[in-house]
């Protein structure tokens, strides 16, 4: 017999932390936290292993699932004291689903489960509050018919709403106990139009309805989305938690809330969090009312006049610091805790790792390794490096004039500026047409996960720091403001209005996510200084790492930058991008356009001087650490002039007439650019072109070698080369120019020449290939582009096909394809080594900042990555990551 169930209850449980996957985030950690004594209301949990078999059997269980379940609800009786369908003391439960990683408000989740018309006397008896009691029963209607009988919430609202009209109520809390039973009729009789069937009264059979919606819910479309957005499997499966209720709105002496062991903003070491008197759990997360600080500090913080938990139930909340304490310790990591407080008593309802952002993420690592509860290897892994992009962002110029139009709460760091949309389906929409958005909505809901993602920054006018809005705008790194109450939203006439200012859709504003303040238009942004605790992290993962990591610059700026975020050389200056300047993009035009070497030669005299100063500029800033420099490769579609004034202006440079060059560009015109007259091809049609590029570097080296005394270290990469042939012919080039000039200048500088590894053949070919290259650098980009046959800029639309289908479930262009291009790569270094040991190998292509496409070139033992300017952070710390990953065994996502 299978165990499918495991219990936990009293302080004690049969599952543990470390079972996540079987048991899903969720039950494993109310097992643990069981286990330590803490109180957590008796339940069970249904294992994510039932899931599996649910969908691969026809949407069944497996037969001996129902025993284990009874039995375990006879467990929970006992433990509480109160019996399943009891007309005197009924046991309510809560049904709720719960994966290996948590993947908020996306599945489903019953409470209240075991009301029905007799049990609901007990529950008066029990509480002794009719009002309560009606108030829960129809909340159990509602949500059950939603979730489990598919009859939409709106039914019941629009009834609510008519009966309020009637009454000549406003509010809710108008309703008596008698207007709730009232309505929990009418409701039932709703329900039975819609399905032609009764509202089931039985509560074994309402506990199978919600565990089936559950499971059900893990195939629903908003779960799959998050899933896709998060590289979460889709055969994990959810677990299902089954617990008894307790209830933090049988009157003033009850309470929920949610609280972190430490600022999930700033990190900072201080007990934070939210709660409601006389509430249920989800009134706090859905933003209905705006909850209250826990403790004293926060709410002078927040400046809230409404009294914090500390003071109103302060033995309470002497206990839940003393829980706080012991969590984290434990865990050893910031926790994010929900809890109920019923007649007095406290119950914890979860606990997990917090969601922080990444400010937050560095400082908990970087403080808790200080504070001996970790050591700096685990304070390396606690840190995503994807989430270093949020420090790395620019925040909003202190000294920029700006226009604030309200405040709200800071939700998610980072400024951003977009135009105003007022749906998540506007926000795609427009995102699809080249815009940046700001969303405005009231508050968030799960379904608006995909507009969200793709914009720019999200403001909310309701709900807190841990909305749904915050909670996930955080979690994806987007900057968000919240419950910026001052300001109207009509969706309708799409507008937002801030007392006489009305902002309409399309019009611009900044948030800063860090302050919570809006602004009217954009705000010019600055970057961020990288010192204190992002600079201790990164110095202990550069003592972990093995690999170098390298920019892709050729840019002066790009330079600097990729200096001051800790690149240890250039792995890829794309010489062609030297030339987007109008000023020098004429002669490139020139050049390509010319009908023979002469012409060619003409215009490639106007180009030396602007490629030798930028080399000496990049050698300069370098400071002797290698340079890569790639001779031209342009896919001319890019260089071609298209409108008549570009045709106009090359003819008037090159002197010839506007006809000639449009038939030039005629001629020039490839039906596949791409895999056209591009990389070394150019370099053996028109060998001159490379000849000028050498000489540019080698004048630059020599000169920068001879007026600093600086160290130089050019390495000359061929580009797109298919066969040893094409790098023999180019090396004989380069060498040739590179005597001649040290010869006329009296400077000799060691350099090297290599090639990149981007087409299959050059794979294969590697190890002739290595004969004639000291360094291959891999061009994951066209290799990915020709391993797969899939254009790198048409595969967009269809990529994303693919990733729903689970062919490719992540994007290939950005995440390396491990089984089909990582093969490639495999080989190709094993083949280089095999006839140049000690060969040096890169990387340059996207994935050069991809931490998992890192941890791949980690194994196959590559000495450095690279990637642009921005990533190299994430890049030193992803490639700590990999090493100790490898020590741990573990095999890349794929
Ligand atoms: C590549 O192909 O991966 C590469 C780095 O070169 P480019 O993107 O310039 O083609
Ligand atoms: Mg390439």
């Amino acid at each position: 017999m299978s165990k499918w169930v495991y219990f936990f209850g009293d302080g004690q449980a049969e599952g543990r932390a470390d079972m996540k996957n079987l048991l899903g985030g969720k039950g494993a950690n109310l097992a643990e936290m069981a286990n330590l004594g803490i109180p957590v209301p008796a339940g069970f949990t249904i294992t994510t292993e039932v899931c599996t078999y649910y969908y691969e059997n026809g949407e069944t269980y497996p037969s001996d699932l129902r025993q284990q379940v009874m039995d375990s609800v006879k467990a929970i009786e006992t433990i509480m004291g109160a019996t399943f369908g009891d007309a005197e003391n009924p046991l309510l439960v809560s049904v709720r689903s719960g994966a290996r990683t948590s993947m908020p408000g996306m599945m489903d989740t019953v409470l209240n489960l075991g009301l029905n018309d007799t049990t609901v006397q007990g529950l008066i008896a029990r509480s002794g509050d009719a009002r309560f009691a009606y108030d829960s029963y129809r909340r159990f209607v509602t949500m059950y018919s939603d979730v489990v009988l598919g009859v939409d919430h709106y039914h019941f609202e629009e009834i609510l709403e008519a009966h309020k009209e009637d009454k000549g109520y406003t509010l809710d809390t108008e309703m008596t106990a008698e207007d709730w039973k009232t309505l929990v009729g009418i409701y039932k009789t709703k329900v039975k139009e819609q399905l032609g069937s009764e509202f089931p009264e039985d509560p074994v059979e309402q506990l199978w309805g919600a565990v089936g919606a559950v499971f059900g819910s893990w195939m629903n479309q908003r779960a799959k989305t998050y899933r896709r957005l998060h590289n979460i499997p889709g055969h994990w499966g959810t677990a299902v938690n089954v617990q008894a209720m307790v209830f933090g709105n049988m009157g003033e002496d009850c309470a929920t809330g949610v609280c972190f062991t430490r600022d999930p903003s700033t990190g900072e070491n201080a007990f934070y969090g939210e709660y409601l008197v006389n509430a249920q759990g989800e009134d706090v997360v859905a933003g209905i009312r705006t909850p209250q600080s826990i403790s004293i500090a926060g709410r002078k913080k927040s400046g809230s006049d409404l009294p914090s938990m500390e003071e109103t139930m302060p033995q309470t909340y002497t206990e839940l610091v003393g829980i706080r304490d012991r969590l984290e310790k434990h865990y050893t990591d910031m926790q994010d805790m929900e809890f109920t407080i019923q007649k007095d008593k406290l119950w914890m309802l979860q606990t997990r790792n917090g969601k922080r952002t990444a400010a937050a993420a560095l400082k908990i690592a970087v403080d808790t390794c200080n504070e001996g509860l970790i050591d700096k290897e685990t304070a390396i892994m606690r840190v995503a490096p994807e989430q270093l992009d949020q420090l790395l962002h620019p925040m909003l110029d202190p000294d920029a004039p700006r226009k604030l139009l309200a405040r709200g709460l800071p939700a998610s760091p980072g400024a951003a500026s977009g135009q105003v949309v007022f749906t998540a389906d506007e926000a795609e929409d427009w995102v699809q047409k080249g815009h940046k958005v700001i969303l405005v909505r009231v508050e968030t809901s799960p379904e608006d996960i995909g507009g969200m993602h793709v914009s720019q920054g999200i403001l909310t006018t309701r709900g807190g720091m841990t909305s749904h809005a915050a909670v996930v705008a955080r979690g994806m790194g987007v900057p968000c403001v919240a419950g910026a109450g001052e300001i109207r939203v009509d969706a309708n006439a799409k507008t937002m209005t801030v007392g006489g200012t009305v902002v309409k859709e399309g019009e611009i504003i900044t948030l800063d996510g860090a302050k919570g303040e809006v602004f009217l238009g954009e705000v010019p942004t600055l970057q961020p200084e990288l010192s204190g605790d992002f600079a201790d992290l990164m110095e202990w993962a550069d003592a972990v790492r093995r690999m170098k990591v390298r920019a892709n610059a050729e840019t002066p700026e790009d330079a600097a930058t990729a200096r001051k975020f800790g690149a240890e050389g250039i792995g890829l200056c794309r010489t062609e991008h030297m030339f987007f300047d109008p000023k020098r993009i004429i002669h490139i035009r020139q050049m390509i356009l010319a009908e023979d070497e002469a012409g060619r030669r003409a215009a490639l005299e106007h180009l030396l001087p602007y490629q030798r100063k930028d080399f000496v500029e990049l050698f300069t800033i370098m400071q002797g650490l290698p340079i890569t420099v790639r001779l031209l490769d342009p896919p001319l579609h890019e260089f071609l002039p298209h409108t008549d004034s570009e045709v106009g202006e090359v003819a008037k440079s090159a002197g010839v007439d506007v006809a000639e060059v449009k038939s030039r560009v005629s001629m020039l015109q490839e039906a596949n650019p791409m895999l056209g007259h591009r990389g070394c091809r150019l370099g053996i049609s028109y060998p001159e072109v490379y000849e000028m590029q050498a000489r540019a570097i080698f004048e630059a080296a020599v000169e920068v070698s001879q007026t600093s005394g600086q160290t130089v270290l050019p390495e000359v990469m061929i580009p797109l080369v298919s066969s040893r042939r094409e790098l023999e012919l180019l090396r004989g080039l380069v060498d040739k120019v590179a005597k001649e000039t040290f010869a006329t200048k009296g400077t000799e500088i060691p350099y090297h020449v290599g090639t990149m590894i981007e087409l299959p053949r050059a794979c294969l070919q590697a190890g002739v290939i290595a004969e004639e290259a000291e360094f291959f650098s891999f061009g994951t980009n066209d290799l990915t582009q020709t391993t797969l046959g899939m254009s790198r800029d048409d595969s967009a639309p269809f990529l994303e096909v693919y990733a729903q289908k689970a062919i490719y479930p992540r994007d290939p262009f950005q995440s390396i394809d491990v089984d089909g291009v990582g093969e490639m790569v495999s080989i190709a270094a094993e083949r280089g080594r095999a006839t140049r040991p000690g060969i040096k190998l890169g990387i340059c292509g996207e994935h050069g900042g991809d931490p998992s496409s890192i941890q791949f070139c980690e194994g196959v033992g590559l000495d450095y990555v690279s990637c642009s300017p921005y990533r190299v952070p994430i890049a030193r710390l992803a490639a700590a990551q990999s090493v100790l990953l490898k020590g741990q065994g573990a095999e890349v996502d794929r």
